[in-house]
């Protein structure tokens, strides 16, 4: 594998090219081992090169955002991980933003508002990147953000950058297709509008306040870990409102610990790391909230974040 490494230095520059990083710096959770190989790449040809460089290799890929959905084992992540950096943003057309996956959602709501363009603003203090947003498609007091966007250029497995209309990205809650086909996104457009600024920095005011609010934001986490119950699929008892945080709270597991992992006192689908956690403390405790919901409601949790690292195929390991 120095021949791998070689060539991405060739390609990329030494300093730019890391060999056994370790990832937890670039998570939320602030936990989890190294990857054999870390590159930050700024726009779609960066990508292109770096993901020839790997199928020709026979290295595997994995993509990283913000990093903020992401539960990365204590063993690391095999292979090279691209963490996506290109920040560019820019009106298309007179009613359309399109965003590289790596700009940060907080990055491209501060633009817009800047812009006087309304739609985005109440995305205000979503964690994380575009990309991030499309592949698990981000939600928020019931709204889905693929609500906005418009089309999503994007890298197939075979190195074909294409641009795909929304209606085709398959976007449901929690899921867009990025987690079957294992595509890339390179960059969103989100739908717009005219929007006076003040008014629309007040919409992003209040979304930050409800945050504050309603989610432990002063712990290291990774977000909401179970996705909410499908009424279509899960049948929740009587009396216990349809969401993850409501049956694990009502299984009697806030605050339950295992090593430095915690269910959070303030929001039961919130896990946080409450000080030198490990993956697998993390993992302990996430099985233990699926076994206890399972066997006292009969519901089976599914989860909201990502792992990687844990051997099986990530959702969008190439
Ligand atoms: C405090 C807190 C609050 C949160 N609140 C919300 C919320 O309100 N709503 C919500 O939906 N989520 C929330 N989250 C979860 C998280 O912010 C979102 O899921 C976010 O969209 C993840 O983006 P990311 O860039 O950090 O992705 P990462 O965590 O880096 O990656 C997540 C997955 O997306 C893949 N991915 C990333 N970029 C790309 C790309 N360009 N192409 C293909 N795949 C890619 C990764 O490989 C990985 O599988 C919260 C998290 C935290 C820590």
């Amino acid at each position: 594998m120095t021949d791998f490494t070689a060539r991405l230095r060739q390609a990329f520059g030494d300093e730019r090219v890391r060999r056994d990083v370790p990832l937890a710096p670039f998570t939320t959770f602030k936990l989890g081992g190294p990857a054999d190989w870390l590159l930050e790449v700024r726009g779609a040809e960066e990508l292109h090169r770096a993901l020839e460089l790997a199928v020709e290799a026979h290295v595997p890929v994995t993509v990283l955002g913000g990093g903020s959905n992401v539960l990365v084992a204590d063993a690391g992540v095999r292979g090279l991980v691209i963490r996506m950096r290109g920040r560019t943003v820019q009106l298309a057309t007179p009613t359309l933003v399109r965003a590289d996956a790596g700009l940060a959602i907080n990055g491209l709501v501060r633009w817009t508002i800047l812009h006087g363009l309304a739609g985005l603003e109440a995305w205000a203090g979503t964690p994380g990147t575009v990309g991030g947003a499309v592949f698990g498609n981000a939600h928020f007091r019931g709204r889905l953000i693929s609500e906005l966007v418009e089309a999503v250029r994007l890298f197939t497995p075979s190195g074909e950058l294409m641009e795909v209309p929304a209606i085709e990205m398959g976007f449901d809650y929690d899921y867009s297709r990025l987690q079957q086909t294992r595509e890339i996104a390179v960059s969103a457009d989100f739908r717009v509008s005219s929007g006076e600024p003040a008014a629309l920095r007040e919409i992003a005011r209040e979304s930050l306040a409800f945050r504050k609010r309603t989610q432990p934001l002063e712990s290291a986490s990774a977000g909401c870990v179970f996705q909410n119950p499908d009424p279509a699929r899960d049948r929740v008892p009587e009396g216990i409102p349809p969401s993850a945080g409501a049956l694990v709270d009502r299984a009697g597991l806030k605050d339950a610990r295992e090593g430095g992992a915690r269910v959070s006192p303030a929001h039961a689908n919130f896990i946080v790391n409450d000080g030198g956690a490990s993956a697998r403390d993390i993992r302990a405790l996430i099985d233990r909230c699926k076994r206890t919901v399972k066997e006292r409601f009969g519901v089976e949790l599914r989860e909201e974040i990502v792992s990687l690292g844990f051997g099986g195929e990530s959702r969008n390991t190439w």
